[in-house]
């Protein structure tokens, strides 16, 4: 599971500060180094660490009562509160758009997880939201993409829409919008082309079907194992093309889980949906407080 080396090393010193009766400012400090080092050992971005350990100590040395008598507690709570704002706060949900269908453009590096999270966003539609989304293979580039999609299709006994890998991604985009609208479909989600590296030929691509496609929504899925890595990869992306959400996968695996603290504060897109796992129920709404909350115990 993510973020198990972080949340024990958080913990432990949390607990040094938790019963305490009187907390003074040398314990604050304390703890920040502390926890400043735990950040740094998950792979946190340096700068949303700085940041985020000034703004604890603040509001945890602003507190009136913190000057005498403070529980420990109260320190506690602040550094939650502060660990749910960096992840973005409030919960951010998908797009709908006043008019159906919704539209929405699946875009990151390949092998990130895209395909599969594709699936996965129509599977919770259907079940969370009672939609009717029909998927869009157009990532025509990597062997065997257009037919993932489609087993993963049959297998939720849900409409793949796929003109081959010889038609261009704009062209397959424009008909699957006009298919859908025919379809009465109010979610269109459209699988497009990664590569193992950005490059500009798959940006100006995906600009092109983002044009044509005008999607409610952007969603970039980034590999949480990557560390730092996805971090970079969504500022890239967002430059280029104004990603309006991410997706984090591989959650469940064992990462350090910097990406899944930092993706907010360095991009300002917040972070969607989590995966965790590699089976087509294994997507979940990204809750930033129970994030934190996990994550300090
Ligand atoms: P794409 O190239 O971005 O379309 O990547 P795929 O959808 O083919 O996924 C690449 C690999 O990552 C596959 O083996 C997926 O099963 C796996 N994968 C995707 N999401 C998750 C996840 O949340 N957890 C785990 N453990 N594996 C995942």
């Amino acid at each position: 599971m993510a973020f198990e080396g972080l949340a024990e090393r958080l913990q432990g010193t949390l607990t040094k500060i938790r019963g305490k009766g009187k907390v003074s400012e040398t314990d604050v400090k304390e703890m920040m180094r502390e926890v400043r080092l735990a950040l740094l050992e998950a792979d946190v971005n340096f700068k949303v660490v700085k940041q985020f350990i000034a703004s604890v100590k603040e509001k945890a040395l602003g507190q009136e009562v913190m000057k005498s008598l403070t529980p420990g507690q109260q320190v506690i709570k602040v550094v939650n509160e502060e660990l749910t704002a960096l992840m973005g706060g409030e919960q951010s949900k998908i797009a709908v758009a006043p008019k159906s269908p919704t539209v929405v453009m699946m875009v990151g590096l390949q092998g990130a997880g895209k395909t599969t999270t594709t699936a996965k966003l129509a599977n919770h539609l259907r079940k969370k939201h009672n939609r009717q989304p029909m998927l869009v293979a157009a990532d025509i580039y990597r062997p065997a993409a257009i037919k993932q999609l489609e087993t993963l299709g049959k297998q939720l006994n849900m409409p793949v829409f796929s003109l081959g890998d010889q038609v261009s991604p704009v062209e397959i985009a424009k008909q699957a919008i006009e298919k859908a609208k025919e379809d009465h479909h109010d979610y269109v989600l459209i699988d497009t082309a990664g590569r193992l590296h950005i490059d500009e030929t798959l940006m100006d691509e995906l600009k092109q079907v983002k044009e044509i496609a005008k999607p409610d929504e952007i969603l970039l899925v980034v590999d949480a194992m990557t560390g730092q890595d996805a971090v970079n990869v969504a500022e890239s992306f967002n430059e280029q093309l104004d990603v309006t959400g991410v997706v984090l996968t591989k959650l469940d695996g064992d990462t350090r889980g910097g990406a899944a603290i930092s993706v907010k504060a360095v991009t300002n897109t917040p972070i969607k949906f989590a995966g965790m796992g590699e089976k087509i129920d294994q997507l979940e709404p990204f809750h930033p407080d129970r994030m934190a909350s996990r994550i300090l115990g």
